[in-house]
Order: C-alpha cells, then structure tokens, then sequence
C-alpha cells in the first residue's frame, strides 16, 4: 500500500540516492522540502544542477573547479615546482586552510586498495607522473595514513625515486586511519613541516 502520493515517493526515493540517507532521513528532507518556500526550493534545484554541469577536474591538478584551471594552478604566486599528493579535494582544502603551503596539489581522486579492487590506473597516478615531466624539485606524499593511504604513498614513492625527484611525507602526528579533513590546522602544518624525505 503506498501511503504518499505518487510525486512524494519520487522525492523520497531520490533522496535516499544520498550517502547516509536512510529511508527515514529521506521521508524528513522530503516534507522539509515541501514545506519551503518555492524559491527557496527553485534556488536549491538549480545549484545542484549548475554544479553538477559545470564542475569539472582541474586541466592541471585534477581538484574539483568550474574553470580550465582551478585558483591555485591559476595563480602565478605559487610554487609550481613543488607538488603536494593528496587523496580528494577535501584533503586539498585542509591544507589550504592552514595558509602555510605555497606549492600545487595533485588530487588523486582515491587510493589504492587491493581489497577494494581500486588499482593505480584507477586513481590520477599517471596524470601525476605526467606532470613530472616538467620542472618539479619535490613531491610532497599527504595520502591518509590508512593502510589505503600508506600503500599509496609507498607505491608513488617508488615510481619518482628514479626520475630523482626528491619525495617526502607529511610527518606523523596525523591520526591513523584519520581523514585528514577532520585534522586541525596546527597539527596539518605541523605533519608537513617535519615531512620526512623518503
Ligand atoms: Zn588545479
């Protein structure tokens, strides 16, 4: 028996497509939905459009952005020749907040697990050794230090150490298993300043 409408179980349904929307969260957001303000509702529905057309990965650093190349790549005060790893664009955001890194990013978009079926041609690695090709003086490894994370880095490190690229990796003091997004700004700066080089 269905108990809403026809166009109510649709909202519903589609909710719950979300990440930690159980079918509860979904009846909530729905009536919450429907109870807004019609512009309110129009304004969120086209957000989510426009983002979803409009971002794309960086041409460079493969970070989430609406242009060609995002605002780091884009600004001439950056050191290009220093490279910093990370596993999403969240991570990329961090280390932005702690105001204290002047290099890029690479953004691999995952990490390597062999448990999970994810190998390195699923994740931005050739796009990263692509870009090795020009003038980079030193790869900073920041992958989370998962066992996800420490595959990767062991992984990537292996790969550079030949073109002799110097690598280094954020320093412990970064939790175990902790996404380095939940990490404050202090102990981020901290864990790159004592990056070790490998
Ligand atoms: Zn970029």
């Amino acid at each position: 028996m269905e108990y809403y409408s026809k166009q109510i179980n649709k909202l519903i349904e589609e909710l719950s497509i979300l990440p930690g929307i159980g079918a509860k969260s979904a009846q909530r957001l729905a009536f919450h939905i429907l109870n807004m303000p019609k512009e309110q509702v129009r304004g969120l529905s086209q957000a989510l459009l426009s983002a979803r057309e409009n971002v794309c990965y960086c041409d460079s650093c493969y970070t989430l952005t609406d242009s060609e190349l995002c605002p780091i790549c884009k600004n001439p005060s950056r050191n290009s020749h220093m490279i910093m790893v990370v596993e999403n664009p969240r991570d990329l955001v961090a280390y932005e907040k702690t105001q204290k890194y002047e290099g890029v990013y690479h953004v691999l978009h995952g990490a390597i697990s062999p448990m999970l079926g994810i190998g390195p041609g699923d994740i931005k690695l050739k796009e990263l050794m692509n870009r090795l090709q020009g003038e980079v003086e030193e790869v900073i490894i920041a992958t989370n230090s998962s066992l996800e994370g420490e595959t990767t880095a062991m992984y990537i490190s292996k790969l550079i150490k030949p073109t002799g690229i110097k690598v280094s990796k954020i320093a412990s003091g970064v939790p175990v298993g902790g996404d380095l997004e939940y990490i404050d700004e202090m102990t981020l700066f901290r864990a790159l300043e004592g990056r070790v080089e490998l």
